[in-house]
């Protein structure tokens, strides 16, 4: 049909695997919950109506296509490639997250589902969620920490202004950790009635396959808009990895480009020498097991998940997306990182050279972007996804940086 219908890579195979990465590692009951939600998502996304449904609130509701701007001022002082920032930061509700919530809320309806459930750390997601819940009228229920639910006052008042029900998780540490279990005991009661919406290209198969799908939307316009504008493709692609929904949906159209060097920016936090002070599951960990999946996984000495951290707290993650994972080992895409202070710098200045805030994690990109941009020649192009704005992170910066 047109430019906004989900991508239809041929990726994963029918039992979820990219190469040796993904899979359904999951009891034999939530085996067969796995494998309906796929079958139902496959026949579904070729449905005309599904189709129709999805590219409007794209286009009306998130605001697609989200433009690409050149970032000229910032180009000139580093004096080298010319860097183009795709704006996912204008989206409704000002990040790409919104694309898949939508797609997942969607698919959850035709599929007649009574709810949607979720976990949400810092909120992010819970927010997107919530929002596409409202929008295409089901229930949502999100399960939150309760030390998070007091560190992130502003998404929790969103979540409930948004008519999604929160449940506060008081167990262990009552953070992240303990709202995945939680939310994952009451989608169990039910899982014929209830849809578990996960928020990254993680988890048991189809969810890195279908996350991606909604996601590629990314791609496929900033490829068109790029090649339209320029008459060319850009020489690099870069995007933050954290779970890897915005890295793909922006990596998947530019997959068979060889002339584009695709370019992943993980966080090294405080130091890649310093365990559990950076989040950089490519470049530091191995091929191991996390939340369903075979993928690469950060772990500590008794080879549990390990403790990890990054200034942008959605790129705080031991595990990462399977076909990241596997772009690694093919060596198709590069992973790289960015500290913690290139990022604050790196959204200090797009802040002052560009009158433009970025989110946190989406810096990490831009940082690298800023670190590569001098070795290249001025007619040379780096396109970087702008995966978020910052309004969220600009208290803590100000207190960071004593504004
Ligand atoms: C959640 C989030 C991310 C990290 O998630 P991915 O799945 O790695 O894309 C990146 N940027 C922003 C703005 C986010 O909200």
């Amino acid at each position: 049909m047109n430019s906004s219908n989900p991508s239809f890579a041929p990726m994963p195979d029918a039992q979820g695997f990219f190469g040796p990465f993904g899979g359904q590692i999951v009891p034999p009951a939530l085996k067969q919950v796995m494998d309906d939600i796929d079958q139902a998502y496959e026949t579904i996304r070729q449905r005309e109506d599904f189709q129709q449904e999805l590219a409007d609130l794209f286009a009306d509701y998130v605001g697609r296509p989200s433009p690409i701007f050149h970032a000229r001022r910032l180009s000139q002082q580093l004096g080298g490639a010319q860097i183009h920032l795709k704006r996912e930061d204008l989206n409704h509700t000002g990040a790409h997250k919104i694309n898949h919530c939508l797609g997942e809320a969607l698919l959850a309806r035709f599929m007649g589902k009574k709810k949607v459930i979720a976990e949400t750390g810092a909120g992010q997601h819970g927010v997107a969620l919530a929002t596409a819940c409202a929008l295409v009228g089901i229930p949502c229920e999100i399960h939150m920490g309760q030390v998070d639910i007091e560190k992130e006052h502003p998404n929790v008042i969103k979540m409930r202004i948004l008519g999604c029900t929160l449940v506060p998780v008081t167990r262990g540490a009552a953070t992240l950790k303990e709202a995945v279990d939680s939310a994952f005991e009451e989608y169990l009661k039910d899982p014929q009635a209830f849809f578990y919406a996960i928020g990254s290209v993680v988890g048991p198969h189809p969810f890195p396959k279908m996350v991606r799908d909604f996601q590629s939307i990314i791609g496929r316009e900033a490829r068109g808009q790029f090649q339209a504008r320029h008459g060319r493709l850009p020489d690099y692609v870069a995007a933050c990895v954290g779970g890897g929904s915005n890295a793909i949906g922006m990596f998947t159209a530019f997959l068979g480009d060889a002339e584009v060097a695709l370019v992943g920016v993980e966080p090294s936090g405080e130091g890649l020498d310093k365990p559990g002070r950076h989040s950089a599951t490519l470049s530091k960990g191995k091929p191991g097991q996390l939340h369903g999946m075979a993928c690469y996984v950060l772990e500590d000495e008794a080879g549990n998940p390990a403790a990890v951290h990054s200034i942008a707290s959605g790129l705080d993650y031991p595990g990462v997306g399977p076909q990241h994972s596997y772009l690694k080992e093919q060596g198709r895409v590069r992973y790289e990182t960015a500290s913690d202070k290139e990022t604050l710098d790196a959204f200090m200045r797009l802040s002052r050279v560009e009158g433009i805030i970025p989110a946190l994690e989406s810096a990490h990109a831009v940082a690298w972007a800023i670190r590569q941009a001098p070795q290249l020649r001025p007619d040379q192009h780096i396109l970087v996804n702008l995966s978020g704005r910052g309004d969220k992170d600009a208290d803590y910066v100000a207190k960071l940086l004593d504004l």
